[in-house]
């Protein structure tokens, strides 16, 4: 699946990578993650299922830009976005410009 370079997500614009060997700060193989702090979205490009990760991913954004997840634990934003990502991904992604 071919991603956008960037996207806007509340007024952010978040910069999105496809990258090799995606991994958290303890080695655990991710397929996806969300740096607020560089606004920057990062996909493992071997990830199963490459736009439902990224979605997944801009679900993380949009909580942290509208300030959804404050308060939140981290197992807590998890549930929630995963979530959205099951309920909404088919709907969005069968949505087009017109
Ligand atoms: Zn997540």
């Amino acid at each position: 699946m071919k991603l956008a370079k960037s996207v806007l997500i509340a007024g952010q614009k978040i910069k999105v990578k496809l990258v090799a060997d995606l991994q958290d700060a303890d080695g655990k193989m991710l397929w996806g993650v969300f740096y607020a702090d560089a606004n920057l979205i990062c996909i493992d490009q071997d990830a199963p299922h490459v736009g439902r990760v990224f979605f997944h991913e801009c679900c993380h954004a949009a909580l942290a830009y509208t300030g959804a997840n404050i308060g939140l634990s981290t197992e807590r934003e998890e549930q929630i976005v995963t979530a959205l990502e099951y309920a909404l991904f088919d709907l969005v992604a069968k949505m087009k410009d017109e």
